[in-house]
């Protein structure tokens, strides 16, 4: 087949399925609206949650840093790329997390690949909650272990299998906030599995980084387990407002990840300004905790607005993602383009991305969000809600 034949009957096959995708194109800077062909768009998609990515301070930061250091680093870290600022910003990390060490990565999907594929392999067993992110389940795919996919946030059904499944090494890998339910992994449970069947624990914090904890440091602190969680992987590119990751944990972890991590290993290391910026909003995070405030009492508003206007709203009370149940994936994706017609971008989730028949609007809150901009986008949701609910049942 020619490639330009297979092309075009795959994409006739996804316009069939209603499953097309497009890129669209955003003006000016990553803010609580956006600049789309020349309307300003309130933004309700953004993992940006504290609204750093357009920070005076990461900006001053990453700009010095580029004066100072380039644009580049030049090399992967185990060659000659592993500069100051990565090794000041590990430590950082580690103090931020209370953990011994810190790790960098590309990014969150490259600290997933490389961590679960280095910890374990053929002889192994990884147990996967159903609904983790893509990152995860392509990490465990890569590893060669033997994949167990367990019920989502479901503790027995995790234990019957981790009593049954023989491995030479175990490793349980979980979302702390679960990306498109909002939800929260029952980590302390996690945690005593994991002990009993001396189980390696892999928790991904790239939802709970910069938000969850008195420090913002994600669910682990929250909960006061970093003592008992093997890895603990978040990401730069959310809450953090910048790109880029880190897996931090014991000496021994990180000791290991840097000898066999290979998406650590066989790639240039984070670019001088990526590094700083990312050091000043760790500073900036634990400085300022309104922000997190300010990011809860702008979920609870959008959450409880939503559910007096008669909707089904996933997630936790007070959770910065606040996921609208639809249904359907067509009726999903024209409530999405109703709300972008009232300049509300809230995109719609559909499968393969979440199981069928619970295809979703998935809104996000910023801290930057005011409480014009929550009450803007209710008004919008409610001038919907009739017709979103005949469309759904
Ligand atoms: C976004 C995300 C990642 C990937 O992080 P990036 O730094 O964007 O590559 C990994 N895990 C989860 C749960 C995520 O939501």
């Amino acid at each position: 087949m020619r490639a330009d034949d297979f092309f075009a009957d795959e994409r006739r096959r996804r316009v069939a399925q209603g499953l097309q995708r497009a890129l669209r194109p955003i003006d000016g800077a990553q803010d609580a609206r956006l600049d789309i062909d020349g309307r300003s768009v309130l933004c309700l998609s953004s993992n940006n949650y504290l609204g750093l990515a357009n920070h005076p301070l990461l900006i001053e930061a990453a700009v010095s840093a580029v004066r100072a250091y380039g644009v580049g680093a030049g090399a992967s870290r185990l060659i000659s790329g592993s500069m100051r600022g990565h090794h000041a910003l590990e430590a950082q990390l580690a103090d931020f997390k209370r953990t011994d060490a810190a790790l960098l990565f590309t990014s969150g999907y490259h600290a997933n690949l490389g961590c679960i594929a280095s910890l374990v392999g053929p002889d192994d067993a990884v147990f996967s909650d159903a609904l983790n992110h893509a990152s995860l389940i392509d990490g465990c795919r890569l590893s060669r272990a033997h994949v167990v996919v367990y019920p989502h946030n479901d503790v027995e059904a995790l234990a019957e299998r981790l009593a049954m499944v023989p491995a030479r090494r175990r490793l349980i890998v979980t979302d702390s906030v679960f990306s498109m339910d909002g939800d929260h992994a029952p980590l302390a449970a996690l945690c005593d599995l994991a002990e009993r069947y001396e189980a390696m624990l892999m928790v991904d914090e790239a939802h709970a980084t910069g938000v969850l904890g008195a420090r913002g440091a994600g669910l682990v602190e929250a909960l006061g387990l970093s003592a008992r969680v093997t890895v603990q992987m978040g990401t730069l590119g959310k809450a953090l407002g910048g790109f880029g990751a880190y897996v931090a944990g014991s000496h021994g972890l990180i000791d290991f990840l840097i000898n066999r991590a290979r998406t650590q290993i066989f790639t240039t290391a984070l670019p001088p300004p990526v590094v700083a910026a990312a050091a000043a909003a760790l500073e900036l995070v634990q400085r300022e905790p309104e922000r997190r405030a300010a990011l809860r009492r702008n979920g609870q508003r959008l959450r409880s607005g939503l559910q007096a206007l008669g909707y089904d709203v996933l997630g936790t009370d007070d959770g910065h993602i606040v996921p609208v149940l639809v249904g359907g994936a067509d009726a999903t994706m024209a409530l999405s383009a109703r709300l972008l017609t009232h300049d509300v971008l809230a995109h719609g989730i559909r499968p393969p991305t979440v199981a069928d028949g619970t295809a979703r609007v998935r809104a996000t809150v910023m801290a930057t969000h005011t409480d014009a901009d929550i009450d803007a986008a209710l008004a919008a949701f409610a001038t919907l809600a009739p017709r979103a609910r005949v469309a759904v049942r």
